[in-house]
């Protein structure tokens, strides 16, 4: 029977399940592939995951080794356990343990930004570069950290946190607590929360609908309003600044950028990297690469595919 790693991505809305030939050598486009809306209840969902891996494995003729699971955060990656997830009101649910008692076979479990990450860099738009960076920006900014081949934890599980370097010590409050973090300024939940504040009524003086979200403060910028101007400025330098920072310090060979608002919003990226390329050391300038996610929707489906591979790797399976 062929080895198989499976790899499952419990989203806020859907899980996706799907399994991959170990050792994994790509991530080919569209593979089979199990989805279903993510159940409140953790049990229903471990049970659902179960019986998806079953039919994916008895479908490919193949044998588990594996599985990796990119879950929403705060989790508890050694044990197992995600800490808290709202969407699914879901808290300290050992998910790890569970789904391993039922496929029997090993279970890793990290966090989706994380995951995605690892995906993004080994399988994606970083492939074949290292360090890689990866940011996905959508209501907030997510990242992590790749080198050779594996994801920087640190020394208390809190490495790359991109999303919330701290690119101007006055700078708006951060969902962190703190202010200033770049995703203050241009994730898509930061620029909402500045659109509100700028212009807190439902219409701007000259009676037009006034921007309240992020897409609505690009087109406004576009159309050359002067306080969205500003917002979208700002956000641009600050994603600029957290490129340099990194550059500076780590000297990633490319920073790869996914999420809603990193996808669709292609010339707010190129235009913080190129201001990016003005606040560096001139040899670094020419080094800076910026590129776009290129697995859209299955980023945390490879990476954990990839967390599956490393676990049966470290346990000395086939
Ligand atoms: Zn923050």
């Amino acid at each position: 029977v062929r080895p198989l790693v499976g790899a499952v991505d419990i989203g806020a809305t859907k899980t996706l399940v799907t399994v991959s030939p170990y050792p994994i050598e790509s991530w080919p486009a569209s593979r089979p592939m199990v989805r279903f809306a993510t159940p409140r209840d953790p049990v229903a969902c471990v049970e659902r995951i179960g019986r998806a891996l079953d039919l994916l494995a008895g479908r490919e003729m193949g044998a588990l080794v594996a599985v990796g699971c990119g879950t929403p955060g705060p989790l508890d990656r050694e044990r197992g356990i995600v800490i808290h997830s709202p969407n699914q009101a879901w808290r300290d649910i050992p998910i790890g343990p569970w789904l391993s008692e039922r496929v029997r076979v090993p279970v890793a479990i990290d966090d989706d930004a994380r995951t995605g990450a690892l995906g993004e860099a080994v399988l994606g738009a970083g492939a074949g570069a290292d360090p890689v960076v990866y940011l996905t920006i959508s209501s907030g900014i997510g990242s992590g950290l790749v080198l050779g081949g594996a994801l920087v934890a640190g020394a208390h599980g809190l490495a790359g946190e991109v999303g919330h370097l701290v690119v101007d010590r006055r700078g708006p409050r951060c969902t962190c607590g703190n202010r200033g973090c770049i995703e203050a300024f241009a994730s898509g939940g930061g620029l909402a929360r500045r659109a509100r504040r700028a212009w807190p009524r439902a219409t701007t003086v000259d009676g037009r609908a006034a921007p309240h979200s992020a897409a609505d403060v690009f087109r406004a910028a576009r159309l050359g309003d002067p306080e969205a101007r500003r917002l979208a400025d700002e956000a641009a330098w600050a994603l600029a600044l957290g490129f340099a920072s990194l550059a500076a310090v780590l000297d990633p060979e490319v920073i790869v950028v996914g999420g809603s608002v990193g996808l669709a919003r292609r010339s707010f990226v190129r235009r913080a990297a190129a201001l990016a390329r003005h606040r560096v050391m001139r040899e670094s300038a020419g080094a800076l690469r910026v590129t776009r996610a290129a697995l859209g929707g299955a980023s945390v489906l490879a990476g954990a595919a990839l967390l599956a591979g490393y676990l049966a790797s470290e346990e000395g399976v086939a």
